[in-house]
């Protein structure tokens, strides 16, 4: 009989374990369950960037790396970050194994116990964790009565924040709403931020999945946000590289420093010759392919709107990331749990991203896949 920490009693498993479970458990009895709930993308990773990380085995580069990453990788994200305009140097940058462990240590350098964290809800499951882990007490904005959209709702964020806001979450293109935010809310951000002397992580990650000609817009490269903005990006969704654990942050100096002794004395560094492959990712070398992933899911999105609009049922469309949220019953744990065992379609409960009433939906599967999924909900009266 242990006697645990208070820190992990603060926390609950992910909520999307149980539906994960109810899919395998059905899947061990001959079903077949359309899985709509998994957050990775359904590619392989492209093959330049498997062939540098063999390349880098052969070559001996299995060794420890100095603790922030080898210096061609972190040169690589310096440029790339300029290429967003952010004013970015390779002595600001830490690797980290995905880019969750960027977002741990981000929480951990900056909050102490009570600190107010706001995050703008539906917010991807793993913050609201992050922030109780690191003792801190969370605020909320909900986006959802807005379409998602971060622009109308900004006289509430407005009301939210205060001097005594130690850090605001912004995810854009968003887990898991597809929702991308506007130049105008990031400048809406960035207002608040200045007058209340906020730090602002700033999370990435999918950002190279955007639709309708969109461009991303780093809320670094923003005046007014280069000393306040952690920058967190990774290779899992760009790259299909979910299994390689390869992320990483950009943020001042001052930080990286502080952030820097958490890394060294926890994970010590990203793997060597994952690392080598971040490098070959980040080249134009990668571009096509990814290009190829984004018109992919760009098509899903189209796919699955119009054939819900089928269905009479609205979604807000999503610009970005392959994840759109479904309107359902307000009781949506049980909706999805029916949904699997009856339609046998995996979804995950906007529940677990503080947003009752809706089910995510990953549109990381084939048309075919897809198709089916919508066929089945419809048969049996979900949607
Ligand atoms: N941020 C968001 C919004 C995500 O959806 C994910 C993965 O699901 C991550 C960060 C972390 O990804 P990884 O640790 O694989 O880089």
């Amino acid at each position: 009989n242990f006697d645990f920490s208070a820190r992990v009693d603060r926390v609950e498993p992910s909520a999307t374990l149980a539906i994960s479970n109810l899919a395998s458990e059905l899947e061990a009895q001959g079903e077949d369950v359309v899985d709509l709930s998994v957050g990775a993308p359904d590619f392989p990773t492209p093959e330049n960037i498997v062939q540098a990380a063999k390349d880098a085995m052969d070559a001996g580069h299995t060794g420890y790396t100095s603790s922030n990453g080898i210096p061609e990788l972190k040169e690589a994200i310096a440029e790339k970050l300029r290429g967003n305009g952010v004013d970015a140097d390779a002595d600001e940058v830490i690797v980290t194994p995905g880019g969750k462990q960027a977002l741990f240590e981000t929480f951990q350098t900056l909050i102490d116990d009570g600190d107010e964290v706001v995050l703008l809800d539906p917010a991807w499951v793993s913050y609201e964790a992050m922030v109780k882990l690191s003792g801190g007490s969370l605020k909320r904005v909900d986006l959802a009565p807005h379409d998602f959209r971060l622009e109308p709702a900004l006289d509430e964020l407005a009301d939210t924040v205060s001097d005594e806001t130690k850090l605001l979450v912004v995810n854009s293109p968003s887990n898991p709403t597809g929702g991308v935010f506007s130049d105008a809310a990031l400048e809406g951000v960035r207002d608040l931020a200045v007058e209340h002397d906020i730090a602002v992580i700033s999370d990435e990650i999918y950002e190279r999945i955007t639709y309708d000609g969109f461009e991303h817009t780093s809320l670094g490269s923003l005046d007014g946000m280069e000393d306040r903005t952690i920058t967190i990006n990774g290779f899992s969704k760009a790259f299909s590289m979910t299994g390689w654990r390869l992320g990483y942050l950009h943020a001042p100096e001052d930080l990286i420093s502080q952030a820097g002794k958490l890394h060294s004395h926890s994970v010590s560094c990203a793997v060597n010759f994952v690392q080598h492959a971040g490098v070959e990712a980040l080249s134009d070398r990668t571009d096509d392919t990814v290009e190829e992933m984004r018109e992919a899911f760009e098509g899903r999105r189209d796919m699955l709107v119009d054939l819900l609009a089928e269905h009479d049922v609205d979604v807000a469309v999503p610009k970005g990331a392959f994840y759109m949220m479904l309107p359902v019953d307000d009781d949506d744990q049980a909706w999805c749990e029916g949904a699997i065992q009856d339609a046998k379609v995996a979804t995950v409960p906007g529940s677990a991203f503080n947003a009752p009433g809706y089910a995510r939906i990953s549109y990381a599967a084939s048309e075919e896949r897809l198709r089916e999924a919508v066929e089945r909900l419809a048969e049996h009266d979900y949607i």
